[in-house]
């Protein structure tokens, strides 16, 4: 089955298709260069939809898109939906500016998680599938380890001892927020027999 992955990032695509390897009547492809939705929705799953439709419509196939973003209690739930966003910059820069806004918040009061929404629409931009996945650990008083992107040196997952960037790729998919939820995904697809795809 031929699904738009809702982006033009190669990157995104080679890493969805390492987590299919179940599926593999599954073809993904890549949406035009230039794809690049405005993320106006409230939550990750509007925003996820949003993306999804768009590629729908572009490629007049079925589409699937992700959102995702970090979770902080200390900061009432910020960045989430605006992680990407959450400072101009780099990676490096947003991970160093939330390390500065926890400065006065104790090991314990930490708490973070990171959130994946995926969402699945027909070619028409029928919504067939969602879900929201979350991934809990802390945030470190201080960055460590270089594989990963994003927060994955500052966020400690719960039950480790050592970043997210400290894991190896397999084992960060195989229980982080984004591979939970496109495994729930790769599930749907599986029980369905999708008659309107
Ligand atoms: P998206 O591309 O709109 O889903 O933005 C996701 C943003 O959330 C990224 O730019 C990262 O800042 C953050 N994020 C989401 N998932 C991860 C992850 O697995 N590791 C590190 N940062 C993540």
């Amino acid at each position: 089955m031929k699904i738009v992955l809702a982006t033009s990032n190669p990157g995104k695509l080679k890493e969805f298709q390492a987590l299919s390897l179940a599926a593999p009547d599954l073809e993904l492809i890549l949406a035009p260069p230039g794809f690049n939705p405005e993320e106006t929705g409230s939550t990750f799953v509007e925003n996820a939809l949003l993306k999804a439709r768009e590629a729908a419509k572009l490629c007049q196939l079925p589409a699937i898109a992700d959102d995702s973003g970090l979770t902080v209690e200390a900061m009432d739930g910020r960045p989430g939906i605006h992680s990407a966003r959450y400072c101009q910059g780099s990676d490096a820069d947003r991970r160093q500016k939330l390390l500065l806004e926890l400065k006065d918040v104790p090991i314990g009061k930490r708490q973070a998680a990171f959130v994946c929404a995926v969402a699945f629409v027909d070619s028409n931009g029928e919504e067939l599938f969602t879900c929201e996945q979350h991934w809990p650990g802390q945030i470190a008083t201080s960055e460590s380890g270089s594989n990963g992107f994003g927060f994955d040196p500052v966020f400690v997952p719960l039950g480790e001892e050592i970043t997210a960037a400290q894991l190896q790729p397999t084992a960060k998919n195989e229980v982080s927020h984004r591979g939970q939820a496109w495994r729930r995904f790769l599930n749907h697809l599986a029980t369905q027999k999708s008659p309107s795809l």
